[in-house]
């Protein structure tokens, strides 16, 4: 059973029935729907093609919303030209509305001229082209090209450790975050996060519009700001989970912090009991090759090491030649990985960490010692809203966990989860039936064997008398063991 779980980004090279089922049976977990390319109406086209393929395979998948975020950029070009900056020359941002030219291009955040001074470096198209500030006036930035390259419309424009006064969730995201929570997704990611009050708004919205029976749509913190870093346990301690935004994070900062920052994440993330999502660029080469490099390979390993819940896949399926190649390659790397994820690889399993307080823990660390202790591999854990898998899964103790839940929603959003493997049942009205339901969910998905000893758990499941329990039970003996 795989731990680590593949989230990719649907686009035009896999938004239809036959790619996205060839993705599923190749290793996928879960989907991330862009919100910065493409409509409302296109995106709903693609979010009922990955249901119809979930329940065709009859799998699991989890769908993840992406609002796109302030992010600044370039204006048009004339005739859409792209233009060749050379270093040293002079060019102009501006807030004017111009077609862009050699000379100068304008943006869509006007601000910028009141937020940059002299010496100030700007970064476009993702850093591959650096500017030095020289002058500023009321409209006009006028810079010295640095680094120069081919710059095309509407490519990112970075201004690195600027603090922007402009909030992560813009009018545009407000009415995709509204159209998201009608489309019955499972996470909902917000861009250029940069503190826990960001977090806090979006996930009281997202709790005023749930319309679920049990859990809610989730949010995931996207970290990719300096700024974000700084406040780091804030936004963890205000969003549900995080993403390692490899791509802007290693412009707003550089790129060598990028590794050093992807296993801080991590680390903060999974130790205060999150989900971990780490992005971008992870099978960057395969967006034109059949083949991974080696470097891509190791990354994706490393990020598996260093206990990311997820890996997540972007142009490499949503704009490449090969994204079902893709998503099989990753399944490869991360199985191969695990093999060897051996307790003497550091792992952020938490028995020799401090005490939390925090009856989840004191529960999840109580069902992993039990299971060490009878030799079992499995943990079976009864979850309506899909809180207590998760927690348990946080504790990273490599048991086979699978999660029985009584929702379609909360299987699905499931998937997406370290080491858990969701199921659905019918809830009973009594423990016991509970039990014994469970038991026979177990069987049908073959996950275990009549007169196997497993271990089974529950935080607390409303209107039954199961609370707070860590039970040994033989499958087929329908009693606890003593
Ligand atoms: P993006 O976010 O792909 O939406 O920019 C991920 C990243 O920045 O790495
Ligand atoms: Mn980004």
């Amino acid at each position: 059973m795989r731990r680590a779980k593949i989230l990719a980004t649907l686009g035009p090279a896999s938004n239809t029935n036959e790619i996205i089922e060839q993705m599923m049976g190749a290793g996928l977990n879960a989907v991330r729907i862009n919100m910065s390319h493409g409509t409302q109406e296109e995106h709903a086209a693609t979010i009922k093609k990955v249901k119809q393929a979930a329940k065709k395979l009859d799998r699991p998948v989890a769908i993840l919303v992406d609002l796109s975020g302030p992010k600044i950029r370039t204006g048009h070009l004339q005739d859409a030209k792209p233009v060749t900056l050379e270093a040293g020359a002079e060019f102009v941002i501006t807030s004017r509305d111009i077609q862009g030219s050699v000379k100068e291009v304008s943006t869509n955040y006007k601000e910028i001229p009141k937020l940059v001074k002299k010496d100030d470096k700007i970064l476009l198209d993702d850093g591959a082209i650096e500017l030095k500030v020289t002058k500023v006036t009321k409209t006009d930035v006028t810079t010295t090209v640095v680094n120069g390259g081919t710059l095309s419309e509407r490519k990112g424009i970075n201004l690195p450790n600027t603090k922007l006064p402009i909030p992560s969730l813009t009018e545009k995201d407000r009415k995709d975050l509204d159209w998201a929570m009608t489309q019955d997704v499972d996470y909902i990611a917000l861009s250029f996060v940069r503190q826990g009050s960001d977090c806090r708004e979006v996930r009281d919205i997202i709790k005023k519009l749930n319309t679920r029976k049990w859990g809610r749509p989730l949010l995931v913190a996207k970290i990719e700001k300096a700024e974000a870093m700084e406040n780091l346990d804030d936004i963890i301690a205000n969003t549900d989970g995080v993403m390692v935004a490899r791509g802007d994070l290693g412009v707003e900062t550089s790129p060598e912090l990028v590794p050093v920052y992807q296993k801080r994440i991590i680390e903060r993330a999974v130790m205060n009991d999150k989900f971990v999502i780490t992005a971008t660029q992870m099978l960057q080469s395969m967006i034109e090759s059949p083949r991974p490099t080696r470097a891509e390979a190791s990354d994706v390993a490393n990020a598996v090491w260093d206990g990311t819940d997820a890996v997540m896949l972007s142009a490499e399926t949503a704009a490449g030649e090969y994204p079902v190649e893709s998503v099989a390659t990753m399944k490869r790397i991360i199985d191969t990985a695990e093999t060897v994820q051996t307790t003497k690889l550091k792992r952020p399993f938490k028995f020799t960490e401090a005490p939390t307080g925090r009856t989840s823990q004191a529960l999840c660390k109580a069902a992993a010692y039990c299971a060490r202790e009878i030799k079992t591999e499995k943990v079976a854990v009864f979850t309506e809203s899909g809180l207590m898998a998760r927690r348990l899964s946080s504790v990273r103790s490599g048991l086979s966990t699978f999660a029985l839940t009584n929702t379609d929603e909360v299987r699905n959003q499931l998937a997406l989860i370290w080491g858990v493997e969701p199921l659905c049942h019918e809830a009973g009205t009594t423990t016991e039936a509970m039990l014994k339901d469970g038991e026979k969910t177990l069987i049908k998905a073959k996950t275990v064997e009549k007169g196997e000893t497993i271990v089974m758990m529950a935080g607390r499941l409303s209107g039954l008398g199961l609370s707070s329990s860590v039970i040994v039970w033989t499958i087929g003996e329908n009693v606890p063991r003593r």
